[in-house]
């Protein structure tokens, strides 16, 4: 089975040129990594023009957020339908970059929903800010799973992709043991079961300062169907070892 890797290039590079440059670096790495599904989530801005380019097969297109509501008065904001006439095949839902700003679980359960009434697949982003010793880290995390998939119809839920990043590890020095994901995984799949879907259908990702060192180890033994990766995905070097790495996954 070939794992997921999602890159997500937050707000960078900073040029069209450079993104290019980057696509390209990045085709180079992942064309020969038969295990690896790719999918690149760059600023918005640069969907249509990627996606135009690039002929191949091995990589999809994602977009980082889009609105709930079809259209209308959003100023700024950018609908699910847009970014997928855009090239988008993938949305990431509720990132915790986007929950820090602001977002909330309501939004996230109306964006799931929405996507799901596209083509896109939603990948939708859990995590705790802090893990205590009693565990309130799962109940933070059932909540949003549970906000996430409250207006998801019984049969779609297998297109959710549920992406668990800790809040503590993104940007950090600090990944999760495979073991603990482990644990995770389990537990996101008990609350997904709980809701009335199938939760061993569910595609699980981990994401939080994911590498060239702990990326084999997390696919091998942490019961993830693949990873999210951030800063390491925009250095082409760093991200090409990465894939290298999953070589032998
Ligand atoms: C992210 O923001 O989705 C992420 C996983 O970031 P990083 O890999 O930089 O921790």
């Amino acid at each position: 089975m070939k794992s997921l890797v999602v890159a997500n290039w937050k707000m960078n590079p900073q040029t069209f040129r450079e993104a290019k440059q980057l696509f390209e670096a990045t085709r180079r790495a992942a064309e020969s990594v038969r295990s690896v599904s790719l999918v690149v989530a760059p600023p918005a801005l640069y969907l249509r023009e990627l996606k135009r380019a690039y002929k191949g097969r091995k990589i999809s297109l994602a977009a980082q957020n889009a609105h709930a509501a079809g259209s209308g008065a959003y100023t700024g904001e950018l609908s699910l339908t847009q970014v997928q006439d855009a090239g988008a095949s993938y949305v990431l839902i509720g990132h915790a970059e986007r929950r820090a700003a602001g977002e909330g679980n309501d939004d996230v359960r109306k964006k799931v929903a929405a996507a799901l009434s596209t083509r896109l697949a939603p990948i939708l982003c859990v995590g705790e800010a802090t893990r205590s010793p009693r565990g309130e880290h799962f109940l933070y995390v059932a909540e949003q799973l549970q906000a996430g998939f409250a207006d998801v119809l019984p049969g779609k839920a297998n297109r959710v992709i549920v992406a668990y990043e800790p809040v503590w590890a993104i940007g950090t020095q600090k990944s999760m043991t495979p073991a603990d994901m482990h644990e995770m995984a389990i537990f996101i799949r008990k609350t997904v079961q709980g809701k009335g879907h199938n939760g061993l259908a569910i595609k699980i990702l981990y994401g939080g300062s994911i590498d060239e060192r702990n990326a084999h180890d997390m696919i091998e033994r942490g019961d993830v169907n693949g990873l999210l990766v951030g800063r390491a995905s925009t250095e082409a070097k760093k991200f090409a070892d990465l894939l290298e790495a999953l070589h032998e996954s």
